[in-house]
């Protein structure tokens, strides 16, 4: 019967020579097997020197995206979400119609009847948020894209 090299006993012992620092010839000689076999078994003990312990490699996240700021991008967002609301030939109702001279930028400058006539005026309601025009009335001006998002819906 042949006895097994690796004893659990020299196991034992190879253990506590390696991390005492033993070369693997000195621990080979102390156990008295061969130096191969002290390295393979070292090896499959996961036991080496030198080995770079575990790549620690910092994983970076990416910083996050900074917020987009406003910009026409989301006023077409705002357009959309005005489309989405109301359909396309709902009329628009003014109900604080005002003059040319009243106009501010808080006022829809949407024209209202035939310049010149008695009854000409400007819509007056407030505009969407960074547009000349109320939400109504932006949905009209910009009816063409309004149309073509309905056929595609
Ligand atoms: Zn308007």
């Amino acid at each position: 019967m042949i006895e097994p090299t690796w004893t659990p006993e020299r196991v034992e012992q190879l253990r506590s020579y390696f991390e005492a620092g033993l070369s693997c010839r000195d621990i080979a000689g102390n156990i008295g097997v061969s130096r191969n076999a002290v390295i393979g078994k070292l090896s499959r003990l996961n036991l080496s020197r030198g080995a770079p312990d575990g790549e620690r490699r910092p994983r970076r996240r990416k910083p996050a995206a900074p917020a987009e700021r406003p910009s026409a991008k989301q006023q077409l967002v705002m357009l959309q979400a005005v489309y989405d609301q109301k359909a396309d030939d709902a009329p628009v109702v003014s109900s604080n119609s005002c003059s040319l001279l009243e106009l501010s930028e808080q006022r829809c400058r949407w024209p209202i009847n035939t310049p010149g006539a008695d009854d000409f005026c400007f819509c007056g309601n407030t505009p969407l948020g960074g547009m000349p025009y109320c939400s109504g009335h932006s949905r009209l001006a910009y009816q063409t894209g309004s149309r073509q998002r309905a056929a595609r819906g």
